[in-house]
């Protein structure tokens, strides 16, 4: 018997054909929780969310919800309260910043729930205020990751699932996006589960942390049990994996 948690991969494996991207991973996110997951590039991670949200299909293990299996499909993932922004600041350029916001609110009917979603979201991100009316192909690369995340909010998520939201940014603006996510968890009380290939970087905002190495968690626990372990060292210079 599993204990009930909000979200949980119980023995998940996935084939994309002949790739083993992941082997057997157990972990789980629960209320108000910022869950890291981190690794080096091909270690799992996005398959891992992919798998959360319904986009990826599993070869073997179970997803659960609130302690029940499921079989995660994307909109129904959605309606449970699941919310993914993918890497890569994925907004639509050639809309402007408002219609973006709007779109994210693709499932609410009523008018009046979108505007306050809207006001919500900028009262968040202020600095995207001045920008309703451009382009968001005209925005700077912070500003796009902070529309993808506003987006992802949209539809009032329990749990979000952001991918590699630093990528491709300054120091100061990856600073600026983790205070953003800290800030989310404790305003909004949304369980964030987050991505990053950088070990040290999500350490001072996690709950917890899983590690990730060809397709395994190689360790997992809050952050403070998981700094300036030799694992650690060896897994980040990509020697993980060749021991087993
Ligand atoms: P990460 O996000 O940690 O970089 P991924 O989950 O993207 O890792 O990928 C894990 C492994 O699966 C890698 O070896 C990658 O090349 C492979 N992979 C990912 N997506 C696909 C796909 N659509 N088809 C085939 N192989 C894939
Ligand atoms: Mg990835």
């Amino acid at each position: 018997m599993i204990a009930e948690k909000l979200l949980q991969l119980d023995k998940v494996y996935v084939n994309y054909g002949g790739v083993k991207a992941l082997t057997g991973v157990d972990l789980y996110v629960d209320e108000n929780e910022i869950v890291a997951l981190l690794g080096p590039n091909g270690a799992g991670k996005s398959t891992a969310l992919k798998v959360m949200f319904g986009l990826t299909p599993l070869t073997a293990g179970r997803v659960l919800w609130h302690g029940e299996t499921i079989k995660p499909v994307p909109y129904e993932m959605v309606g449970r309260g699941l919310s993914f922004v993918p890497q890569g600041r994925r907004v639509f350029h050639h809309l402007t910043v408002y219609e973006n916001l709007e779109i994210g609110a693709y499932r609410v009917r009523e008018k009046s729930i979108i505007k306050q979603r809207i006001e919500e979201v900028l009262n968040l991100f202020p600095a995207l205020r001045a920008k309703l009316k451009s382009k968001s192909g005209n925005l700077s690369g912070g500003q796009q990751q902070m529309l993808a995340i506003a987006r992802g909010l949209m539809t009032d998520p329990k749990v979000l699932l952001l991918d590699e939201p630093s990528l491709g940014l300054s120091p100061k603006l990856v600073k600026e996006v983790f205070a953003k996510i800290k800030e989310i968890n404790s305003e909004r009380h949304t369980a964030i589960v987050v991505v990053e290939h950088n070990l040290k970087s999500l350490m001072s905002i996690a709950t917890r942390a899983y590690v990730l190495a060809c397709g395994e968690v190689v360790t997992s626990g809050a952050p403070k049990d998981l700094t300036n372990s030799d694992l650690l060292e060896r897994v980040f210079l990509g020697q993980a994996g060749s021991e087993k």
